[in-house]
């Protein structure tokens, strides 16, 4: 025991106080993925520290879908966005760059260098309609997982995207 045994300790002290990678996206948008057609995620609300949102907009079509946790409707018209998919659409472009998600929705953007906004008013110009076969439930339980493997995983080690669904996709 010596200073190796500290300096050790004192790294990994270390590490642990700077591990919580980008907290203020993730508690606004704690879950985004390109999957099952679909770009889809969940969203907190702005007002209550308790209730989250399950978003989701299907590729090509853009039909959308909004609601809590707990199955309640968000508000939404037919080819508004609510405030949720916005916010998802800005986190999938973070994540996954526009380029990316544009494909994944079959998007085309009028200019060639596309971001979130201009993906956004894109398919909204389309007059997307709300989508009530929503897959809420499906994406709310791959987001508890998602929970599970953040807590369970080291704290230094780095945040692992959306890159930890191995099982959904040998099913898909
Ligand atoms: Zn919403």
């Amino acid at each position: 025991m010596g200073v190796g045994a500290l300096s050790v300790w004192e790294q990994s002290s270390t590490a642990r106080v700077m591990a919580p990678a980008r907290p203020r996206k993730l508690a606004k948008v704690p879950f985004v993925e390109l999957a099952d057609g679909r770009l889809q995620g969940v969203v907190s609300s702005g007002s209550d520290i308790g209730r989250v949102y399950v978003s989701s907009v299907a590729a090509r079509t853009y039909a959308f879908a909004c609601s809590t946790n707990n199955n309640r409707p968000c508000g939404g018209a037919r080819g508004v966005f609510c405030k949720h998919i916005q916010a998802l659409v800005a986190e999938a472009v973070l994540q996954y760059g526009a380029e990316r998600v544009a494909r994944y929705l079959a998007v085309e953007p009028p200019d060639g260098d596309p971001d979130a906004q201009a993906l956004t008013a894109a398919m909204t110009a389309t007059r997307p309609v709300k989508d009530d076969s929503s897959a809420a439930a499906q994406v709310f339980s791959r987001f508890l997982r998602h929970l599970a493997y953040l807590e369970l995983a080291p704290v230094t080690s780095p945040l692992p995207e959306m890159q930890w669904f191995p099982a959904t996709r040998a099913v898909a």
